[in-house]
Order: structure tokens, then C-alpha cells, then sequence
């Protein structure tokens, strides 16, 4: 028997998802308690290892999460790996609801030759690497050669390209880890290029980081004036977000800027462009055939218009001269555990309004259950919803929930049983004071630790 006859909900993963869930959960049942389970030591999922370190004001939701974790119904697990040290259907047995909220982890593959040659990685593991995620550690990207090429043309290539080509100065003030930094000085690229399939009216970022990209110091744009053939014609008819974002690129490309601003270009050190209506055919290797030379690009067409424009192959073909190629091409939810259902070809959990299908008491939010795109408001809303028809079955009763469960009780014990040692919120309290104080030291808003160990050495003191 269980002191407490309350509901009981578990929660795999503590991004964005995982805490708008809970916090929606808490605030709507006074009765539910909410166990979050974290694979990592530390919590907040891509907030912490994805967002780009010159956004600290997206990372401001971290205190919204910190109240939810510190609520007297909500727990927090890290360093549990749901799936290896325990698997859901244990969970769905300790809990009466368990919600599945552990993002998008793999990456999407370009699926071309070349694609292993060194200099060439994906943009996951160069933002995991300079965000500080402990397997993106040895990165070490090669950063000797002058232009990079990145292929995507979202905000996470934006992020990709902002980074390659920000005044250190900018870079030292942020949480950007000091391993990166240090690189970065060292850096020799001097020119990106974001490549895109589609055309400008069809580029996959959002106005805000196109606007960064714009005004940032010391860099200048360079287009292709052919790419803009007819965008300028087609403007007006274009929906409101898409209008201004169009508008704002065909200043940049083809507009005769103002003096000040052809000065400032002028003094630019390093250069950024979109390179539109391409897609990769093959990285080329230098003569050893070890690194990356070029990237041979496919010269595409469109064929339709506006956001469901379709780009097919001219079959003509462009090789262009880089030495790192960095594929931002979208990232992509793994299953974690085979008693759940998976979409393998849409890469999501398969759900109707969060509840998975064909199984009883399991639901999913966030990047799992959407795929992985929108921003963290597109999260949280999705993760609201996913939380309201938890309560909606609760109060159905198409959960029952009459009976107790034991909820972190038991798997408290199994994990116990595999020398499995959750870190705590008030472990992860002393991590976040650490490196609270590293980054003080240096002007920093903080200095992340790299790798687990260090990470479980200082939450277990
Ligand atoms: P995640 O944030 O990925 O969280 C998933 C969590 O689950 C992680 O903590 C992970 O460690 C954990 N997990 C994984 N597997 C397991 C397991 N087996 N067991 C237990 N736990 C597990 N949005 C903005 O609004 N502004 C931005 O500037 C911005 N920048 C971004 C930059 C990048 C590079 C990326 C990729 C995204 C960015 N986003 C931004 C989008 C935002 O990060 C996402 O909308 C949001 O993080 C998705 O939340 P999630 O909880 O679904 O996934």
C-alpha cells in the first residue's frame, strides 16, 4: 500500500517539453505529483546544449523550470537513461501516466559521398561542441580553412554561421564554452555560405536571426543577384512573417546600401551569403583523399510556388571550394524503447493529441511529438496541449487512477538494484553554483563542466 493515493505522473526528459508539461500539470490537479526523469546530470535539454550562446534571453525560461522543479509535487532524476537503466514499461507500471518528452537526438544524414571525410560535420554535434554537450567534447573541429559551407538554411545554420564568424569579443562575455573559444580565436574561416535547395522565399529561418545576421560587427553580406529574379515582384502577395523576412533579404542583396553602411561593409574582415537552389551531391577530398576540399552542389529549379515551391534537379552541377562543411539539415527523434509505438519514417512517437496511440496511460510532447521544428513557445504550447488531455483521462477516468502507485518508490529501488545514482535538482543546484562561479571569474555568465564525471563528482559532494 502507498501513502499517498495520489496520481502519479512520470515525465522522460527535461527539455522545454518535459517542464511545460509538468508545470502545466501541477497548476491544473492539485493532487498530481510529477517525477521527471533526465538522462544527462543536468537538466533543460537544448536550452542548455542547443540555443546559441549569444541568445542569454531564451535561456530566461530556465527559471520558469527551476520554480517547477522546486515545486513540492515535482522531482527531478537526472542521470537516468529511460530505455538502458530502466525501460518504460516499468515506469507505466510504477506511474499512472508516463509522458515522453526526450526531444530529438539524432541527426538527419545528407546521404552523400563524402559525407565521413574529415571537415565535415553535422550541425548537432558543432553546436553540442561549442554549448558544452559532454559526447560533443573531442569534437575539435578543423577551423584552418577560409570558407565554410552550411548546408541548411533554418536558425540552427544561422546559429552555425553567426558563430563561425562572431567578434570574439561578443563570444567571451557569453556561456560559450572556453574550449570553443579558445578554437575559435584560432579560426582561420573568414567566409560561410548557407545553402539552401529552395529559394528565398522559401528559406526555413525566422526575421529575428536573419536580422542578427545582418547587423553583425565586422561581417558583410554576399549574394547572387540572379537568385533574387522576381522575388521583388512577388513580395506583396507573400503571407505577413514570410513578407518581412523576404523584404529585409532583398535589402541585404540587392539594395545600394547608405553610406554608413557601405563603410562598414567596407571595413568588414569576413564575409557571410545564402547560396540558393542547391543541394549537395558530394564533398570532395582533397588529393590524400583524408579531408574535405569542396562540396559539389546540384544546381535545382522550382517548380510551383511560395512555401510549397518543389526544387528538382537541372541537372547541371557547381563545385564550390571550402574546407568545412557543417550539414544543418534537421534533427531527428530516436526511438528509445521497443515497446513503444514509433513512426520510423515521420521519426515521432505516433499520437493524437499527445496520447499515444493504441497504448493506454502514455503520452508525448515537445520535438518527439511534433518532429523537430518551432521554437520554444511552438514547444510549450504543444506540451500544454499534451498535459491537457492527461487531465482530461484523469478526470474521465479513462485513467484510472482510484488505485495508488508507487511511483519513484519503486524505481527508486530498481535502479538501486543496477548501482544507477539519480542526480537530484539540489544536486544539479551545486553543478549550476560551480559553474556559476567558474564563469564569474572570467566574465562570464558561466563556465560549463564537460564531461559527466565531472559533472556527478560535484553533484554527489
Ligand atoms: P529537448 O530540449 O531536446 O529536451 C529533451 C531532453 O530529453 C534532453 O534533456 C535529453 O537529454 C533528454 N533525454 C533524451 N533521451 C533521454 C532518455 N533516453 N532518457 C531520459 N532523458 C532523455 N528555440 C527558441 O525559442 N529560441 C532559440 O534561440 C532556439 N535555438 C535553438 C538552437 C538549436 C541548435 C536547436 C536545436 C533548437 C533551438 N530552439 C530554439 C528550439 C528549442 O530548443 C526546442 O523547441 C526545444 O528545446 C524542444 O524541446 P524538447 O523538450 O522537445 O526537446
Amino acid at each position: 500500500s502507498f501513502s499517498s493515493g495520489n496520481p502519479k505522473v512520470c515525465i522522460v526528459g527535461s527539455g522545454p517539453a518535459g517542464f511545460y508539461t509538468a508545470q502545466h500539470l501541477i497548476k491544473a490537479r492539485q493532487d498530481v505529483e510529477v517525477d521527471i526523469y533526465e538522462r544527462l546530470p543536468v537538466p533543460f535539454g537544448l536550452v542548455r546544449f542547443g540555443v546559441a550562446p549569444d541568445h542569454p534571453e531564451v535561456k530566461n525560461v530556465i527559471n520558469t523550470f527551476t520554480q517547477t522543479a522546486n515545486h513540492s509535487r515535482c522531482s527531478f532524476y537526472g542521470n537516468v537513461n529511460v530505455g538502458k537503466d530502466v525501460s518504460v514499461e516499468e515506469l507505466q507500471q510504477a506511474y499512472h501516466a508516463v509522458v515522453l518528452s526526450y526531444g530529438a537526438e539524432g541527426n538527419r544524414s545528407m546521404g552523400v559521398p563524402g559525407e565521413d571525410l574529415a571537415g565535415v560535420y553535422s550541425a548537432k554535434d558543432f553546436v553540442g561542441w561549442y554549448n558544452g554537450l559532454p559526447s560533443c567534447r573531442e569534437l575539435s573541429p578543423d577551423l584552418s580553412c577560409e570558407t565554410a559551407v552550411v548546408l541548411g538554411q533554418g536558425n540552427v545554420a544561422l546559429d552555425v554561421a553567426r558563430i563561425l564568424l562572431c567578434p570574439l569579443d561578443i563570444l567571451k562575455s557569453t556561456d560559450i564554452t572556453q574550449l570553443a573559444l579558445e578554437a575559435l580565436a584560432e579560426s582561420k574561416v573568414r567566409r560561410v555560405l548557407i545553402v539552401g535547395r529552395r529559394g528565398p522565399v522559401q528559406v526555413a529561418c525566422t526575421i529575428k536571426e536573419l536580422r542578427e545576421m545582418v547587423n553583425l560587427p565586422d561581417t558583410r553580406p554576399e549574394m547572387v543577384a540572379a537568385d533574387f529574379e522576381g522575388v521583388q515582384e512577388a513580395v506583396n502577395d507573400l503571407p505577413r512573417p514570410r513578407k518581412r523576412l523576404t523584404e529585409l533579404m532583398l535589402k541585404t542583396a540587392m539594395e545600394v546600401p547608405g553610406e554608413k553602411e557601405q563603410e562598414r561593409r567596407k571595413k568588414a574582415s569576413r564575409v557571410w551569403g545564402f547560396r540558393f537552389f542547391r543541394s549537395p551531391v558530394e564533398v570532395l577530398s582533397d588529393p590524400d583523399h583524408k579531408r574535405t576540399a569542396g562540396i559539389r552542389l546540384a544546381i535545382n529549379m522550382l517548380e510551383g510556388s511560395g512555401e510549397s515551391a518543389r526544387a528538382v534537379l537541372t541537372g547541371e552541377v557547381e563545385d564550390v571550394t571550402c574546407g568545412l562543411v557543417i550539414s544543418s539539415i534537421g534533427y531527428k527523434s530516436l526511438p528509445i524503447d521497443a515497446s513503444v509505438p514509433f513512426d520510423s519514417h515521420r521519426a515521432i512517437v505516433p499520437n493524437i493529441m499527445g496520447r499515444v496511440q493504441q497504448a493506454t496511460g502514455l503520452y508525448c510532447s515537445g520535438w518527439l511529438k511534433t518532429g523537430p521544428t518551432g521554437v520554444i513557445a511552438t514547444t510549450m504550447n504543444n506540451s500544454f496541449d499534451t498535459a491537457r488531455s492527461v487531465v482530461e483521462d484523469m478526470d474521465s477516468r479513462r485513467l484510472d487512477v482510484s488505485a495508488g502507485k508507487p511511483g519513484s518508490q519503486s524505481i527508486s529501488a530498481l535502479l538501486d538494484e543496477r548501482g544507477v545514482k539519480p542526480v537530484l535538482f539540489s544536486d544539479w543546484e551545486k553543478i549550476d553554483a560551480l559553474e556559476t562561479r567558474r564563469g564569474e571569474a572570467i566574465g562570464k555568465p558561466r563556465e560549463k563542466l564537460l564531461t559527466v564525471e565531472e559533472m556527478l563528482l560535484e553533484a554527489r559532494k
